[in-house]
């Protein structure tokens, strides 16, 4: 390994660092490689990230869990559930939807037991649901 190799121009890559966009999708398809933007890792990559640190930032995001919940047949049994039993009213302004949306009614901030509690969801139509969303519900 050259022992040089994070000096020079490398600012560019360092402004990197916040960005985000690690989502296999290659943004700029024709870049060169250049050293991956966690300091001390020696891969060369295209993106802003070597595909192991992309893996590690995707797993550090708080809310990766929550998506892969969201994706789960357990979720989607309960989310039939609780549209079913909900009659597809929405609980806050009693019109009735075909798509309706399920809405934690207490946040559940990541927390899998808030999370698959069938007593904190309730039906909400889209138009609700985004209010409260909107209101940090
Ligand atoms: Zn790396
Ligand atoms: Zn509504």
């Amino acid at each position: 390994m050259m022992p040089h190799y994070w000096d020079g121009d490398d600012d560019r890559d360092f402004g990197r660092l916040g960005d985000d966009d690690d989502d296999g999708v290659a943004t700029m398809p024709q870049a060169a490689p250049h050293f991956c933007t966690v300091p001390g890792c020696a891969q060369l990559t295209t993106r802003s990230r070597c595909p192991a640190h992309a893996a590690l930032a995707e797993h550090l995001r708080q809310n990766y869990a929550l998506r892969r919940w969201y994706r789960t047949p357990r979720w989607e049994a309960l989310r039939a559930l609780v549209l079913r039993e909900a009659g597809y009213t929405c609980a806050l302004c009693g019109q009735v939807f075909l798509a309706l949306e399920v809405d934690h009614i207490v946040r559940h901030e990541g927390n899998p037991a808030t999370f698959w509690d069938r007593a904190n969801l309730q039906a909400l139509c889209r138009r609700c649901h985004q209010r409260k969303t909107q209101r940090g519900e």
